[in-house]
Formats: C-alpha cells, sequence, structure tokens
C-alpha cells in the first residue's frame, strides 16, 4: 500500500459492517435502508435491462434522459438552471463524484479545507489527489439545540490560506445531521468568493430534512461558477447498491471532473441510469412522504437512545443521530462501539473516525435510523441494558 493510503486502512463502514454480520448484531452502523426504494423505480431498471437500454456502455456523461432529469430536478426544486449537455455529469455515486472532482480540481500541496468530522471518503481523496486537508471542526450546542453541531464561520475564515484552492462542504452533513443555515452558508459564500475559493459541496441529504430546509451553496451570489454540487440516487431513493451519482456545475469545472472520472470508471450502470431518471420524476408526494418517514423514525430513535441515557444530538437532517456517551460514563466512542454487539447486540459507529482531532470526536457515537420502525424499537430495548 502506498503512502497516500497507508493511513486509512479499512472503511468502518466495511468493519463495522461485518462485525454486525459476525455477532448477528442490529445494524445501526453503516448509512443504508432496510427497506429498498419505491416499486416503480425498480420495475424502471428492470424494464431498462429488458428493452437493453443501458447494457452497452452509455455515454461517458450518463445517458442523456438522466441528464435532463437531473438538470430538471435542480430548475424544479431550487430554481438553478443547468445545461444537461455540458453542465451535469452521471457518477458512479456520490463517493466517485467527489474523488474524481478533487482528482480533477485540486493540485499536489493545495489545501482543502473540510468540516470535521467529515465523511471518512473525504480524507482519503484528498490524499488520492495529493492534497492537504485541513479541518475546520463542528462543535456541539447544548443539548436539544437547533442541530447539534455548529460552524465557526471565524474560524473557517482564518483556517483559509494562500494554498487553500478548495472547500469541500457537506450539508445536510453527515455525521452531525448539522443542516447549514442561510447565514452559515452565506458567510461560506462570501468568504469563498472574497479569497476565490472553489467549493465542492456534497448535498445527498438535501431531500432528508426535518427542521429548516436545505439550501444549495450553488443558489447564493457569486457561487453557481465556483461550486460542484453533488448529490446521489442513494440516499434520496433508498437504492445505495445502484451507485448512480451526479455532478452539477459550469462546463469548466464539470469537464475537470469528467476529465478524472472517465479513467475511474468511464461509466457507471446503464439501466439504473434510465431507472433513476424516472425517481427524479416523481411527484413532490414521494419526496414529502422519504421526509415525513424519516422524521418519524428520528424522533423514534431520538426518544429511545435519549431514554437509554446518552446525550443526543438531534440531528436537523440526514439519517443520523450523533450521540455522546459520556452521559451513560463512557468516554471512548471506539472501545464503546467495537464492545457494543456483544454487549448489547447492537453495532454503531465511532464518529472519531471522521476526525483528525481524535479527541474532539471521541466521546460521540452515531447511530442510522433508516430501518424498520420495529428494528428501532428492538435496538432501543437492547440499548437499554446497558444500564
Ligand atoms: N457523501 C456522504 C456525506 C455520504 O454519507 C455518502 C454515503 N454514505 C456518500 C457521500 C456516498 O454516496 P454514494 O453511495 O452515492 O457513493
Ligand atoms: N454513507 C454511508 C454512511 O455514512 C455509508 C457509505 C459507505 O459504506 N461507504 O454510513
Amino acid at each position: 500500500l502506498n503512502r497516500r493510503l497507508a493511513e486509512f486502512g479499512t472503511t468502518i463502514f466495511a468493519e463495522m459492517s461485518a462485525l454486525a454480520l459476525r455477532t448477528g448484531a442490529i445494524n445501526l452502523g453503516q448509512g443504508f435502508p432496510d427497506t429498498d426504494g419505491p416499486e416503480e423505480v425498480r420495475e424502471a431498471a428492470v424494464r431498462a435491462l429488458r428493452d437493453g437500454r443501458g447494457n452497452q456502455y452509455p455515454p461517458g456523461p450518463g445517458v442523456p434522459e438522466l441528464r435532463t432529469a437531473i438538470s430538471a430536478h435542480q430548475e424544479r426544486t431550487y430554481g438553478l438552471s443547468y445545461d444537461p449537455d455540458t453542465e451535469v455529469l452521471v457518477t458512479a455515486g456520490a463517493t466517485e463524484a467527489i474523488a474524481a472532482s478533487l482528482l480533477g480540481l485540486v493540485e499536489p500541496g493545495d489545501e482543502v479545507i473540510a468540516l470535521e468530522p467529515y465523511y471518512d471518503s473525504y480524507a482519503a481523496s484528498i490524499a488520492l489527489a495529493g492534497g492537504t486537508r485541513v479541518p475546520v471542526t463542528l462543535r456541539p450546542g447544548a443539548e436539544g439545540s437547533r442541530s447539534g453541531f455548529h460552524l465557526d464561520l471565524d474560524e473557517l475564515r482564518r483556517a483559509v490560506t494562500d494554498r487553500t484552492r478548495l472547500l469541500l462542504l457537506n450539508t445536510p452533513h453527515n455525521p452531525t445531521g448539522t443542516v447549514l443555515t442561510r447565514e452559515e452558508l452565506a458567510g461560506i459564500a462570501e468568504l469563498a468568493v472574497e479569497r476565490d475559493l472553489l467549493v465542492v459541496t456534497d448535498e445527498v441529504y438535501e431531500h432528508l430534512v426535518f427542521d429548516g430546509e436545505h439550501l444549495p451553496l450553488a443558489s447564493f451570489p457569486g457561487m453557481r461558477e465556483r461550486t460542484v454540487t453533488i448529490s446521489s440516487a442513494g440516499k434520496t431513493f433508498s437504492f445505495t447498491g445502484w451507485k448512480v451519482g451526479w455532478v452539477t456545475g459550469t462546463p469548466e469545472l464539470v469537464t475537470a471532473v469528467r476529465s478524472a472520472k472517465q479513467f475511474l470508471t468511464y461509466v457507471s450502470a446503464g439501466p439504473f441510469q434510465y431507472a433513476v431518471a424516472e425517481a427524479l420524476a416523481l411527484p413532490g408526494s414521494y419526496f414529502t412522504g422519504l421526509r415525513e418517514d424519516l422524521r418519524a423514525k428520528r424522533d423514534l430513535l431520538a426518544k429511545g437512545l435519549g431514554e437509554v441515557g446518552l446525550t443526543v444530538h438531534r440531528p436537523a437532517g440526514t439519517y443520523f443521530i450523533t450521540t455522546d456517551i459520556r452521559s451513560i460514563g463512557e468516554s471512548d466512542g471506539f472501545a464503546f462501539c467495537r464492545a457494543l454487539p456483544e454487549r448489547v447486540g447492537v453495532v454503531a459507529i465511532p464518529n472519531a473516525v471522521f476526525y483528525d482531532h481524535r479527541d474532539e470526536g471521541a466521546p460521540f457515537v452515531r447511530f442510522a435510523f433508516c430501518k424498520q420502525k420495529s428494528v428501532l424499537e428492538e435496538a432501543v430495548t437492547r440499548l437499554k441494558r446497558l444500564a
């Protein structure tokens, strides 16, 4: 293993899902729904397969039907207009979109600022691109406060140097569930314009917002021309195994991302692209239904984890709840998560893996709530045995 990757080892999600399988524990670790997405979307994939659409290499930028549907979604949802031919790129999930964006836009030695805790592929992708990551830490507010963790804009401002090339943002934010507010995004936008930074913004949880609203950074003044926006069908349609993601941005930015993408995967699976094109055209009630279903699950799990004695940082978005285990007399999230399956039969994720400042992340543990109600109830029952 080369020096760029040596520090990363095996991703925590693989480790924890393997632990869940081995112990038969309830898996609230890796974020994937235990119920598949809409039947009609699955049917659309089957139809595409049968009709021979996408069974051979689809076009490099993605099938035109999907690029048009992505463009229409951005217009309809946010009033953002992107040319499907030059400003939209289909990727193999958001994961590839993140990697290709960094590989296509970062020069070796450039500094990339990421909000800490950060989704684990960010650090590895920055390293692959030869960049230097500069974490800016989100810190928890009072228990039960607006959205748990907060960005200190002054700290972000101080993190920018002459070598900073790019801000890598994520809202709604995994693992904290923070949804950046209009004021925070406006502050970020102002800073990006002032310091002439590019922004790659990972908005895969755009439709999973329970309090407040998701505002795409690209909609702020001066941002459209410097922002690469990333999303994915995995979260919005509950098909994490399909690996269909996308990027929107100016022709220049999208070309840079595509230049890297073409040598990573060239394309992603054809039939699924046609199905996701249909999914994006689902009526508004689908998106509302998804959100309301998850809101109820968030409330159920938040209440249960509170009863367990954990400090709950109530998420405004995503399908994760970050808890603080110090309230039950624990302090090391790693040790806690490694022992939890044996102790009570539940798997969770230690947030410390998402931190450079491991000490900051040590007491935080993430639970996923994209699971059936009965599964969440059983997990809470088991966790109560911790006492
Ligand atoms: N970004 C974030 C913040 C995520 O949580 C995830 C999935 N867990 C991804 C990107 C990856 O998305 P995909 O599965 O589409 O590659
Ligand atoms: N994004 C999911 C999570 O945060 C997992 C994705 C993965 O396994 N790479 O849990």
